[in-house]
């Protein structure tokens, strides 16, 4: 399927998994390129004066997937490799996401392509401002609704809506999510798209008759993702956590890890450098170390055609975004009683959920406490999980194919009840 976004590698991802979806579900054709089009996108050029007086040009992205339903919303990424077409696949993932558990939203996701490790807190807050500044004429509370994403954070978020709302000339709280909570954030949200993660692990354990306590876990990446999914399945599901990772390291413990005190490290060292315990093992060694519980939680396309034949998983949980290519999942499918999969848009949705509660709530002006948010999270993520499972039994199709096809019928139907505006 030709289009602007093709040459990047990943948008071919989104679209392959979505053609063959389409396939699947026989959506007409007349459908399909108004179904994974992005709707808008904008690029644009922040110059940034760096602490030394050099002006540097970075470039800020911002892709809305389909506004058919709702504002859209999604992650911003400080990250130096993201493309706009990155951020197009991101977004309609994001899209599928949002529809599979039910909320109100197209999918949106952009960012800045820079390293914010090599930027001063100054400088950091100089760029982040500018990318809002870029973006006022092309987001809104009932237009597009920013959240964090990996190499953003609260303080992030913060000085979006600040910018934001200096523009506005009152406080705007409801145009991002994952602020701190003195100005309209909710507590726990950070934590919240681990948190899903490791109930939707117990809960595929359950199903799968297993008992979550003697089990071992292996989770690439520790940023505020990885960190939280290792920190529950050590502490609150009683596993032993035998790999962690980061963009620095892999370590394998068979003896498993002191999870809190690689938190502390990566709290005081930014990384996972240096962290003393375990041994250094290759990057290519680390997805297929032996484990009950195997969690990509980093970047896109790590399970691809070369190593998803030798996972040694019982259950692959996708905290990340997209870990799994296509090809993998031609393989993982024939390998369907070895290997449950609980797939990214369904195993990371904690996020973007709880996202949406901030939005509710700053729109109310109207706060809940947090066991009706922990409630509400979690009653969401397990109707998707039994909708998807029974979906998958009566189908026949895999755990991916059956989100997936919740989410874009959905999106369908509601493209079908609108009609063309002429
Ligand atoms: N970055 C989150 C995700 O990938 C969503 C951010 C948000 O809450 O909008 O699901």
């Amino acid at each position: 399927m030709e289009g602007f976004y093709s040459p990047d590698p990943v948008f071919r991802m989104a679209a392959r998994q979505f053609e063959l979806l389409a396939d699947h579900l026989e959506i007409p054709q007349q459908f399909r390129q108004r179904l994974i089009q992005p709707k808008r996108a904008v690029t644009v050029s922040l110059p940034l004066e760096r602490d030394d007086g050099r002006v540097e040009v970075f470039h800020g992205y911002r892709v809305q997937h389909h506004l058919s339903i709702g504002p859209t919303k999604g992650g911003t990424r400080f990250s130096p490799v993201l493309t706009i077409g990155e951020s197009a696949a991101l977004a309609v993932w994001m899209s599928w996401k949002c529809a599979l558990v039910g909320l109100p939203y197209g999918g949106a996701k952009g960012g800045v392509s820079v390293d914010p490790n090599l930027l001063s807190p100054g400088e950091l807050e100089k760029l982040a401002r500018r990318y809002m500044q870029e973006m006022i004429p092309f987001v809104g509370p009932r237009t597009d609704i920013m959240g964090p994403d990996m190499g953003t954070n609260a303080q992030v978020m913060a000085w979006f809506m600040d910018t934001y709302s200096m523009h506005a000339g009152h406080a705007v709280p409801e145009i991002v999510t994952g602020k701190p909570v003195s100005i309209g954030g909710v507590s726990g949200r950070r934590e919240s798209t681990g948190r899903g993660a490791v109930f939707l692990i117990e809960r595929a354990l359950d199903h799968l008759k297993i008992k979550p306590s003697g089990c071992t876990a292996v989770v690439q990446g520790f940023g505020n993702v990885g960190s939280v999914v290792a920190c529950g399945l050590a502490y609150k599901s009683g596993m032993k956590v035998t790999g962690i990772s980061d963009h620095t390291v892999c370590l394998y413990d068979p003896a498993g890890f002191d999870v809190a005190a690689a938190d502390r490290h990566v709290t005081q060292h930014r990384t996972l450098k240096d962290f003393p315990q375990g041994e250094r093992i290759p990057a290519d060694d680390f997805l297929t170390l032996p484990c009950d519980i195997l969690v990509p939680a980093a970047i896109e396309r790590v399970i691809h055609a070369s190593n998803a034949s030798r996972l040694r998983c019982r259950i692959l949980a996708e905290a990340a975004n997209g870990p799994t290519t296509p090809e993998a999942d031609e393989i993982l499918d024939k390998r369907w009683d070895e290997v449950f999969v609980i797939p990214d848009i369904l195993c990371n949705a904690g996020g973007v959920i709880v996202s949406y509660f901030e939005w509710v709530q700053d729109l109310q002006n109207f706060f809940w406490t947090d066991i009706e948010m922990t409630d509400r999270l979690f009653r969401i993520l397990d109707a998707a999980f039994s909708a998807t499972i029974k979906r998958s039994k009566e189908r026949r199709v895999s755990t991916r194919t059956a989100a997936m096809a919740i989410g874009v019928e959905r999106v369908l139907t509601a493209k079908r009840d609108r009609g063309l505006f002429p």
